[in-house]
């Protein structure tokens, strides 16, 4: 028999497996109501619902069942992807693939972009990747990739994350939203926060917000939990800006995420924070808005991820052709 498997939520669905099961325990859930339909009689609520908790129930061992069997399936995966495929059940960051890709949301991802995001996602290396890096001549692995600095690349990925969030904020109708807000100043030191904006949390009081995107898989995080990983530049981020953001009586929350899109607990409040901000402004529902909004930072994640694996660390110099003395001479003499 054929098989058609997905992920869904918590486990792996075999969707031509599992459509038999699941249409009789629907039919099983609904067999008093129908009946009642067919013949016309009294429904009696009581009996409907002891019969559908019966049939959830079923439900219910069928499902941890699956999600066993998943576990298994997961245990059986070498270290680091079974660390990836964990994080996606326990962090839920796969909203991203049930968008439309349309250009308009800026969701048409490349083709390299997309297969580069599902492979990080699922603990695989990505295709076609070169074998050292342009910039310093290192071994090219996904690790190296995501924390090489050089280029330019790494910094890329933060500020994407900061100018897209700047643009999500003006839209929301905030004011004063500013990138890279001066949160004190010395006569050679400026302690900077990624953006600003006033009244997101509270009306009038301006909200500091720095960023950070973290490869979890990297060799000093690997063996820490990723809850761990986050409280640890958490704390860091706040011992760094809290007493500064005080004195000048603005809020500051730390926006965490790793390379594959997973945000950290503060970060997911403020992502529904901006939601609710937005679908009043949009008046679109609150769901439909969050789901976007995610998605959208989600790809952006994404997308500065890939070019970290694909782009170009060094820098392009140009012929110098700046007058006539450059061109070769073709006179014959
Ligand atoms: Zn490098």
């Amino acid at each position: 028999m054929q098989t058609f498997k997905i992920w869904w939520n918590e486990y792996v669905l075999d969707l031509v497996e599992t459509a038999l099961p699941q249409f009789l325990a629907s039919s099983e859930a609904t067999s008093y109501l129908s009946e009642v339909i067919f013949q016309g009689s009294t429904l009696d609520l009581h009996c409907h619902d002891a019969q559908r908790q019966f049939a959830i129930h079923k439900k219910m061992e069928s499902e941890k069942l699956l999600k066993d069997e998943t576990s298994a399936l997961i245990d059986s995966f070498p270290e680091p992807r079974k660390r990836c495929l964990q994080r996606k059940i326990d962090f839920q960051c796969s909203g991203w693939l049930s968008v439309i890709p349309v250009a308009g949301n800026h969701f048409d991802m490349s083709p390299n972009e997309f297969r580069d995001a599902i492979a990080i996602g699922y603990g695989r290396i990505p295709i076609d990747l070169p074998t050292h890096c342009d910039a310093d001549g290192e071994v090219f692995s996904v690790n190296h990739a995501l924390n090489c600095s050089k280029g330019g690349l790494v910094y890329g990925r933060h500020n994407e994350l900061r100018d897209l969030n700047c643009s999500l904020l003006e839209l929301a109708g905030l004011k004063q939203v500013i990138s890279e807000p001066i949160v004190h100043e010395t006569a050679d030191k400026q302690l900077r926060a990624d953006w600003a904006a006033r009244g997101f949390w509270e009306p009038q009081k301006q909200a500091l917000f720095d960023c950070c995107i973290v490869n979890p898989e990297c060799s000093s995080l690997q063996h820490t939990l990723l809850q761990a990983s986050f409280n640890q530049r958490k704390n860091k981020k706040i011992a760094t800006y809290s007493k500064a953001a005080k004195a000048r009586l603005a809020s500051f929350t730390p926006i965490l995420a790793t390379c594959d899109a997973v945000f950290e607990k503060d970060a997911e409040l403020y992502v529904k924070r901006l939601s609710a901000i937005l679908s009043k402004k949009w008046k679109s529902t609150y769901s439909k808005t969050v789901g976007f909004i995610r998605a959208r930072l989600q790809i952006c994640i994404l997308r500065s991820v890939s070019l970290c694996l694909r782009g170009c660390r060094t820098k392009w110099r140009g012929a110098g052709a700046e007058d006539a003395a450059a061109i070769p001479s073709t006179d014959k003499e």
